[in-house]
């Protein structure tokens, strides 16, 4: 082919790489996103009466070990140094409510105990006293809690949590939400243990709008795409949710909504960016303090949001995949339909129903780009997905 005419669904992360690659190699690519703004979920805008600059749809934090992303995303803005530490308040063995450190770390397991102990004593208090070693292979979130942290840890710091922000029971979820979080043995509470992190300095969106900014592509804002339309281009990636491409026949994939409830504070509210809140009977998860992503700025005002999570309803913006055993069923229906389906290319967190941080996305983006132009080059005919959501 010589010139392809290209339409990406969805101007967050996944449509801008796909996009920007194939504008590069000289075909015309169309992106259009229903929002009034580029930039997906991880858009960010100054709010009005602050300056602050805000993760509209939730905290984002930039962590990576892919040098080629890494350098990808600081090629189109800098990215300044920022590191995540989490706080947490839940009910210590006083029956007092305090703050703790997370993720969970030899200051948490001190504190929590009422102990002083070194690195070895607490892992041997962890795992000789609390985790139950009598589950050999987790398979649910509340065995993976109770083989690594045991009973105490788990229900002070996860169960409450996790029950508000999945609306079910622990023992209903998979082990893999949890491994995402380390346990340590020494008083590194940096969130994440990646090489890369950091927050870029004009936000997110700016960062997206580079990558946007070549002649190649047009962006359609407040265009809302239908399959209808897919005839008027000579192939389609589509980031928008997969069920909703074929207009959720065989019934609807599960998706967590978020609400936000945004307040001011004059000074500084909580301290941190992100305060969780562990205890059930709080009825959010966390509260964030969006000053505090940037702190190479300086701001008197401050503008935080209560997040609370809830099943996400038609209409609902879909944030989080469920993915738990119904939804991987009907999830195999959609993936089989989509593989029968010509013309398309369903990508990103939406399009392939799992949660995907920034950096997969953009390095599924750059593969995916790669192997479509690739197959294009030899006539082959594009895949429904690049990478396998099931
Ligand atoms: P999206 O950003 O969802 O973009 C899809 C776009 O498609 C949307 O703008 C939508 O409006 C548009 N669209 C859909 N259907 C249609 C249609 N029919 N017509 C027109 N437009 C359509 N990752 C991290 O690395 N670090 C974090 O700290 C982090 N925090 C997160 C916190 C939350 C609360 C959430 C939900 C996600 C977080 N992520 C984080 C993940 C990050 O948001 C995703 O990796 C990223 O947004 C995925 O980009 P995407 O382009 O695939 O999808
Ligand atoms: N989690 C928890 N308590 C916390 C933080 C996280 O129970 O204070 C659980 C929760 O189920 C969450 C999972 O650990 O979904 C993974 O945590 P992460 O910070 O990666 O959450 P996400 O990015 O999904 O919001």
């Amino acid at each position: 082919m010589s010139r392809g005419k290209f339409l990406m669904v969805g101007a967050g992360l996944s449509g801008a790489v796909i996009g920007r690659m194939l504008a590069e190699q000289g075909h015309e690519v169309t992106v259009v996103d229903s929002r009034s703004h580029i930039g997906g979920n991880c858009h960010t805008e100054r709010d009005a009466e602050t300056g602050v600059m805000v993760h509209i749809y939730g905290p984002h934090i930039f962590h990576t070990d892919d040098a080629e992303v890494w350098d990808y995303v600081n090629g189109f803005e800098p990215f300044l140094p920022y590191k995540n530490r989490v706080k947490t308040t839940s009910m210590g063995v006083s029956g007092d409510r305090e703050v703790y450190s997370l993720p969970v770390n030899l200051h948490t397991i001190n504190q929590f105990f009422r102990r002083t102990m070194r690195p070895e004593e607490a892992h041997a208090f962890i795992t000789g006293e609390q985790a139950d070693t009598s589950i050999e292979d987790p398979q649910t979130f509340e065995e993976q809690a109770m083989r690594f942290v045991g009973k105490d840890l788990y229900e002070a710091f996860f169960k409450g949590y996790t029950m508000k922000q999945w609306g079910c029971h622990p023992s209903e979820l998979p082990a893999s939400i949890l491994k995402r979080l380390p346990v340590r043995f020494n008083y590194d509470d940096n969130y994440f243990f990646h090489k890369f992190q950091g927050m870029p300095e004009n936000g997110y969106t700016a960062m997206i709008g580079k990558i946007l900014d070549h002649e190649g592509i047009t962006v359609k804002l407040e265009t809302v795409f239908d399959r209808s339309q897919a005839d008027e281009y000579d192939h389609v990636f589509y980031s928008g949710p997969l069920d909703g491409w074929f207009d959720y026949e065989l019934g609807r994939l599960g998706y967590r909504t978020l609400d936000f409830e945004r307040f001011t504070h004059e000074g500084d509210y909580q301290g941190c960016a992100v305060m969780n809140y562990g205890e059930v009977d709080v009825p959010y998860t966390r509260v964030t303090e969006h000053k505090h992503f940037a702190p190479w700025e300086s701001h008197e005002g401050s503008v935080c949001y209560r997040e609370f999570s809830r099943a996400a309803e038609p209409g609902d913006i879909p944030y989080y995949p469920v993915r738990q055993v119904e939804e991987k069923a009907l999830l195999a229906d959609y993936v089989r339909l989509a593989e029968e389906t010509p013309g398309v290319t369903f990508v990103g967190r939406l399009g392939t129903y799992r949660y995907l941080d920034m950096d997969v996305t953009i390095r599924e983006a750059l593969d995916t780009g790669r192997a479509f132009l690739a197959d294009l080059g030899e006539g082959r005919a594009p895949k429904a997905f690049y990478q396998a959501p099931l």
